[in-house]
């Protein structure tokens, strides 16, 4: 059997199943296709949930003793759309102008292609790694991801599968590969809080208690002092407040209530329960205190406070060999010296870094989930480049 060598035949193989979440539509056959020839075991667990679609994933692993390195992604992609508007059809995998274009050829088959390809370079040099390498991957990144990485970590643990550091493949770079490795990413924190007031006419204001006043000092409380001024490697955290609502058509009419959302993206300055504390503090102290927005009321704001979908850390890789062993293969092919970043939203990562430590790094992230999602051949072989420089060091 030939060795899967080639990205652009992995990649055209995996775009041309057009696998949107939940579908598998074949992905992971494909892949395990490519892995057969590697020597590697595959499974393909399919995790269910009330209230959420079933959801194929694959772990295959090849070798059996340490280092383990894990390699992590997802093959299911958002939907393309309007076909109409694409230049090419979004799951034939056509070439033109250097390029393929396709559904998830960078978010993030491509890095899958990449990696299967690297994989198999490294086997075709230097027969099995002096170690392991595992592939954990979900088909369920893009939904609801709750029949992915979570549960698929969960199943591989209770086998007894343990690992010594994780690559996950998703389009890390701005504009050119080697711009950025991310190293960790900032906490996620949403909440919604309602404040209770008394309704009544506005003629006649000290009959009523205005919501709306206890929200302006809520906000004020949230928005000031800044809740730290970052690290060396996270920026600071940020409260953004997204939805503010009364839902009162009338203007002659104080409303009985008043609710706020907000989401706060933040540092490994706090932990979730940390900043929820902090938060709870600063809203206890507006709704008893005196502000500039309530009017001689001795009785404290009435608000309860929610705290929405699910929280996620902040977290930090600080294994310096894995950081710099990829930071050197991505110099050394591209001769670039990519930025260690924290940027950017949350990603599966912060689920694998409850096992093991975790660094991301993929293909440039300009047309995912765009219409025409497309990446240059040339930066096919150059990510396998540096992926198959990342293993022979790695393993070295
Ligand atoms: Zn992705």
């Amino acid at each position: 059997m030939t060795l899967p060598t080639d990205p652009v035949a992995n990649l055209s193989a995996l775009i041309r199943c057009p696998s949107v979440t939940p579908e598998e539509a074949g992905a992971l056959t494909a892949l395990e296709k490519m892995l057969a020839p590697l020597g590697a075991t595959v499974e393909r667990p399919i995790f269910r949930d009330g209230g959420t679609p079933d959801v194929e994933n694959l772990y295959a692993r090849l070798g059996e003793g340490g280092p383990h390195l894990m390699f992590a992604g997802h093959t299911d992609v958002v939907p393309p759309g309007d076909e109409g508007a694409w230049r090419h059809p979004p799951f034939a995998a056509e070439v033109a102008d250097g390029a393929m274009f396709g559904r998830g050829a960078v978010d993030m088959k491509g890095g899958i292609a990449c990696f299967v390809a690297a994989l198999g370079r490294y086997v075709d040099a230097h027969g099995a790694p002096r170690g392991s390498v595992s592939f954990l991957v979900t088909g369920d990144e893009e939904g609801p991801a709750v029949n992915g990485t979570v549960k698929l970590l969960e199943w591989a643990r209770e086998r007894g599968e343990t690992w010594d550091a994780a690559l996950v493949g998703e389009p890390t770079n701005r504009e050119m590969l080697g711009d950025m490795i991310k190293i960790g990413r900032r906490g996620s924190l949403s909440g919604r809080i309602t404040v209770r007031g008394r309704q009544g006419h506005v003629a006649y204001p000290h009959l009523a208690d205005n919501p709306v006043r206890g929200l302006l000092a809520f906000a004020e409380a949230l928005l000031q002092p800044p809740f730290d001024e970052g690290t060396s490697d996270f920026p600071p955290s940020n409260l953004e407040l997204t939805s503010i609502d009364v839902g009162n058509p009338a203007v002659n009419v104080i409303p009985a209530r008043a609710t706020a959302a907000f989401n706060v993206r933040f540092n490994d300055l706090w932990e979730t329960e940390t900043l929820q504390a902090e938060i709870h503090q600063r809203l206890d102290r507006a709704a008893a205190g005196e502000n500039r927005y309530r009017q001689e009321r001795p009785d404290p704001v009435d608000f309860d406070i929610e705290w929405r979908d699910r929280p996620s850390p902040a977290f930090l890789t600080r294994n310096e060999r894995l950081v710099k062993t990829l930071a050197a293969a991505v110099g050394a092919v591209t001769g670039r010296r990519p930025e260690l970043s924290t940027s950017g939203g949350t990603s599966d990562a912060r689920f694998i870094k409850d096992y093991c430590p975790v660094v991301e790094f993929g293909l440039v992230g300009q047309t995912m989930h765009m219409v025409d999602e497309r990446v240059a051949l040339e930066d096919l072989e150059t990510l396998t480049r540096i992926y198959t420089r990342f293993l022979d060091d790695w393993f070295a």
